[in-house]
């Protein structure tokens, strides 16, 4: 796992590079709104440093992803999703992943369905 990939578009987010609309911050995770919202609330939360996908996690990044969910849980207070809302995250291009910087959806403030599709 390297810290940075140049061609990544979601480091050069967190680089400040690429304008983003950021909900929260902190030393390992940022969050910020999709540019293409699913529901009312759609903020992805990512790691600072580059990680391609939830299956290129080691076991030793457990810290890691408490900051993540920890993320989640406050922007989600924050946004007032109470009633629940859905965290998603696409891995590998059958999935629908097309960006490859790990990231977190949180989607939220509408009725959701199951299955996904
Ligand atoms: P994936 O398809 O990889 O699970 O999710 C990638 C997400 O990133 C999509 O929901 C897409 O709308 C969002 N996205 C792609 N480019 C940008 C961008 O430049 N800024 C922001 N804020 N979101 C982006
Ligand atoms: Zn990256």
């Amino acid at each position: 796992m390297s810290d940075r990939d140049p061609d990544c578009l979601f480091c050069q987010i967190v680089a400040g590079e690429v304008p983003s609309d950021r909900v929260h911050e902190d030393d390992d995770v940022i969050a910020f709104r999709d540019v293409n919202p699913q529901a009312p609330t759609h903020v992805l939360v990512i790691p600072r440093q580059h990680v391609a996908d939830a299956h290129s996690l080691a076991d030793e990044d457990g810290p890691l992803l408490a900051s993540l969910f920890g993320a989640i849980r406050r922007v989600a207070a924050a946004e007032g999703l109470e009633n629940g809302y859905r965290v998603i995250t696409n891995v590998g291009a059958e999935a629908g992943q097309s960006v490859f910087h790990l990231h977190l959806h949180l989607i939220g403030g509408r009725p959701m369905r199951w299955p996904p599709g």
